[in-house]
């Protein structure tokens, strides 16, 4: 199969082989369980205010069917291609069955810049995009959802094209739109209080307070700023910060009221202070208690693995750790607490998955109703993970892993193969 490539998809491809060894998973039975079902590329023609028309490239992998419809969001970078795209689904369909949520996983992009549209273009490629992927897509077959570069108003836009062309409003077919559009509440702030619900989790675990806890996080997008607006809240300080515009550290604690005020009025961190400044290299080898890397894939490899100076590692990013440095933590276990991405930013699907069956059923529950079920959802994945960790002598991705594998290899065992 080599549709698929890449460095991010060769990390889910060893992290895959790593959780087959370890649960004995015969030869047969892997590449099923790992190559995706479906994976389309389309291209999207956009007129540009220019005068002239660009075409970009847009992918959707679907990588199992096999316990309902996929399930995953949309990524709007210059990094998108399909091997990332097919990485990213198969993620979700560890985080999904790690969640007991009754979906594959799914992924997918368009390779842009956002920066450089405007919002006109930035509507006709949204548009352009659903468009493209009607035939392939529906409420039972398969559910987007924002991610890196979308947002509420682009699954507005999504939700619209595809309701236009049924000729009646399908507000199920995409999850992480507006409330005013059919959305839940507290989606948009899911996976960034997820995080910081495990966060508190693992310091009771550790013995650890929250209050006076010195937090870095990397990534100031819907994950990390609503990460660090809830540690604030609740009474952790905020060291570092940085996005892919500037980097800031400040031992005494960053006022996180005035950056957040300042992303929403210039939409990046830089320009907020000169004498804060630090090296973005350096950001995540800074001792503290909570680093969160909430940005992009890779980003924490051997080296930096080696001289992680944190207690918890919370990965609110896709991805973010590589095998290589999986191998150290693994040693560093009693020092680095890790909360592997599809147990740490799961909150984001687990809230989606509750906006689906709200949207099919006409039935809205209050934002209280909709947290405390998140709340209670994490906490039983967390025990999970952190029970069989324990009980096997393993990491806490390992275990994660190993048990969002193990489901989706039990329902392909006991549906059988057709025909
Ligand atoms: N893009 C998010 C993720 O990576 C959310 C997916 C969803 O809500 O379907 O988990």
């Amino acid at each position: 199969m080599d549709t698929y490539s890449g460095p991010v998809f060769e990390m889910a491809r060893h992290q895959f082989e790593t959780i087959a060894n370890y649960l004995e998973i015969p030869e047969s039975l892997r590449a099923r369980l790992l190559y995706p079902k479906r994976a389309i590329t389309i291209a999207c023609p956009v007129n540009l205010d220019s005068g002239t028309t660009a075409v970009f490239q847009g992918f959707r992998v679907q990588h199992h069917l096999t316990l309902g419809p996929t399930k995953g969001g949309t990524r709007f970078a210059t990094t998108v291609d399909m091997g990332e795209v097919a990485a990213l689904a198969i993620w979700m369909s560890w985080k999904c069955a790690l969640a007991g949520l009754p979906y594959g996983g799914a992924k997918g992009g368009v390779t842009v810049d956002v920066a450089k549209l405007s919002g006109r273009e930035l509507e006709a490629l949204s548009r352009r995009y659903m468009q493209e992927m009607i035939p392939f897509v529906g409420p039972h077959i398969d559910v987007m959802a924002p991610d890196m570069g979308t947002n509420e108003q682009v699954m507005a836009w999504f939700m619209d094209t595809y309701s236009m062309y049924q000729g009646k409003t399908v507000s199920e077919i995409v999850t992480g739109k507006p409330v005013s559009s059919g959305g839940t509440e507290g989606r948009r702030e899911a996976t960034g209080l997820g995080v910081v619900h495990l966060i508190a989790r693992a310091m009771e675990r550790l013995a650890m307070q929250m209050k006076g806890s010195r937090c870095i996080i990397q990534g100031f997008g819907n994950v990390g700023s609503v990460a660090a607006e809830e540690l604030d809240r609740r009474g952790a300080r905020i060291v570092g910060v940085s996005d892919h515009s500037a980097s800031y550290f400040d031992r005494r604690g960053l006022d996180v009221a005035r950056l957040l005020a300042h992303v929403r009025r210039t939409g990046k961190l830089e320009g907020f202070s000169c004498e804060l400044l630090l090296n973005p290299a350096l950001m995540l080898v800074q001792e503290c208690d909570v680093l969160v890397p909430a940005a992009t894939e890779r980003v924490i490899d051997g080296p930096v693995a080696s001289n992680l100076k944190c207690r918890i590692l919370a990965e609110g990013a896709n991805g973010p750790t590589t095998p290589d440095a999986d191998q150290i933590l693994d040693r560093r276990r009693s020092e680095v607490f890790v909360i592997p991405d599809i147990l740490c930013n799961s909150g984001g699907v687990i809230v989606s998955y509750f906006e689906w069956v709200q949207g099919l059923q006409r039935l809205f529950w209050d934002r209280e109703a909709v947290l405390s079920r998140l709340f209670g959802k994490l906490d039983e994945s967390f025990e999970k993970v952190v029970r069989k960790a324990e009980k096997d002598q393993v990491s806490n991705r390992t275990a994660a892993m190993a048990l969002g594998v193990q489901t989706v290899l039990e329902a392909k065992q006991t549906r059988g193969l057709f025909p």
